[in-house]
């Protein structure tokens, strides 16, 4: 089925120069880039993204962490596209994701996992509105 999904790669992954590495391994499973932006998130912006962690142990620390930096945000779109992307991106902690995985390659520890992809159609519908508004996404 042809999806989107909402894309973010992390202050970490920012920093260390990794927006190129993922966009190429993102094209290389024929999926496209429809938006694109850099964005600094507030606290209060990281907490509304990630309100589904609300009150669970790593909130606090993970709402600093994606505060902390510029994000590059994008919307994703192909054939499956949010499980594609969420099987290159690996599991969220490094020591648990497969070889060749964005995050086995790449991530600092269970936080600082240089990406994140939406979990759901669901999800990517709220995520997706939540940084971008209709005229900053292609149509086609
Ligand atoms: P994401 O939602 O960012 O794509 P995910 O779906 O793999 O990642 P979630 O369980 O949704 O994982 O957690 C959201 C983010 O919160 C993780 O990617 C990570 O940055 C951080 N996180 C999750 N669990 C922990 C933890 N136990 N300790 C510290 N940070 C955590
Ligand atoms: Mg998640």
């Amino acid at each position: 089925m042809r999806e989107c999904t909402l894309s973010i790669v992390k202050p970490d992954g920012v920093a260390n120069n990794l927006i190129g590495e993922v966009i190429r391994r993102v094209e290389a499973k024929n999926i496209k880039v429809i938006a694109a932006k850099m964005i600094l998130m507030t606290k209060e912006q990281a907490k509304g993204f990630y309100a589904v962690h609300e009150g669970k142990p790593f909130f606090e620390s993970v709402t600093d962490f994606m505060s902390s930096g510029p994000c590059m945000v994008m919307v994703l779109e192909g054939e499956d596209a949010i499980s594609i992307y969420r099987e290159l991106m690996g599991a969220t902690n490094k020591d648990n994701a497969k070889e060749g995985t964005i995050r086995r390659d790449f991530a600092t520890d269970i936080e600082k996992n240089v990406v994140h992809g939406s979990d759901s159609t669901e999800t990517a519908e709220f995520e997706i509105r939540y940084f971008f508004n209709s005229l900053e996404i292609q149509k086609r």
